[in-house]
């Protein structure tokens, strides 16, 4: 039996391992390290209900405040495990507080993956993964404003509908030929593709993105210009073109990966 079980990352599989390790009747002591600084939330909502203003941060919880202590789980928030000693069987965090244990549970989740375009960092660009992430962008979405969404993934579907229902004038590039093409067969996509029409959203394909430009005056980002030749005017830009696993405390502490942990079928390294 373990004694102490530490979890890397604060997000839905933390809670889950925390939440299953205490109704199988693990006893021992538990730490749970997020680097956001709140306690873990759902993100589905972030780019539907919450980002439309219908949901209270609070409904976000996927467990009340109270059932970490009453749980006996310390949370660490707002902290970031910087190394894992696999030898030694401890991690250390950026406040420098050595936790020792005797199970680590990686629990880091993913990052929305870059696009490696010039001006994609300019002010009025956002990428959707966090609450904090959601609230800018909320900021942003006014009425008749002028949304540009970069993917016609999931998140980047589900901006668009959002945005649309919030007045915004919306138009989603896509460099595939069809949206959600990775994940759906191209009936679906059609059927998405005609029901954003139907609702006023613009649905570019075959549309790469070479360069954001900005706004001199402003410094914000003003266009989005694609290989094809087109400009299309934008107040606001959402990039959706996926993710990454954030898997460099597992590199670094030697352990084998390949887009993600690499692990057995219990998920043991
Ligand atoms: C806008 C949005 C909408 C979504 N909608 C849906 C949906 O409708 N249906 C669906 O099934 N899925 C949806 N998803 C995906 C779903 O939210 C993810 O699959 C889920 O969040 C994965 O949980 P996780 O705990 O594995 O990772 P994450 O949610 O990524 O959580 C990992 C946490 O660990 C933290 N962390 C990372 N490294 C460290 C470190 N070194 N130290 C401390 N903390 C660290 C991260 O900051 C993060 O808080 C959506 C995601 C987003 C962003």
């Amino acid at each position: 039996m373990y004694g102490h079980i530490v979890i890397a990352g604060g997000g839905q599989a933390a809670v889950q391992a925390v939440d299953t390790l205490r109704r199988k009747g693990f006893t021992g002591k538990l730490s749970m390290v997020g680097d956001e600084p709140w306690l873990p939330y759902q993100r589905p909502p972030l780019s539907k209900k919450y980002l439309a203003g219908a949901l209270e941060r609070e409904r976000l919880l996927i467990r009340p405040a109270q059932f970490f202590p009453e749980h006996r789980i310390d949370a660490h928030l707002g902290r970031r495990v910087t190394a894992v000693a696999p030898r030694e069987r401890h991690v250390r965090l950026d406040d420098g507080l050595v936790l020792p244990y005797d199970a680590l549970v990686l629990a880091t989740g993913s990052r929305p993956r870059r696009l490696p375009v010039l001006g994609a960092d300019l002010a009025g660009v956002h990428y959707l993964r966090t609450l904090a992430d959601a609230d800018r962008i909320r900021a942003e979405c006014t009425a008749g404003g002028r949304l540009l969404v970069i993917g016609g993934g999931y998140i980047g579907l589900e901006v668009a509908a959002t945005a649309r229902e919030l007045g915004m004038e919306v138009t989603v590039l896509e460099m595939a030929e069809r949206v959600m093409s990775r994940v759906t067969c191209p009936e679906l996509s059609r059927f998405y593709e005609a029901e954003h029409a139907r609702r006023g959203v613009r649905i570019r394909c075959h549309e790469t993105v070479r360069a954001l430009h900005e706004d001199r005056a402003s410094g914000r980002v003003r266009a989005v210009l694609t290989e094809q030749g087109t400009e299309y005017p934008a107040d606001v830009v959402i990039i959706g073109v996926g993710v990454a696993p954030a898997d460099e405390l597992a590199r670094a502490a030697g352990v084998e990966c390949e887009n993600g942990v690499v692990t057995d079928v219990h998920c043991r390294t």
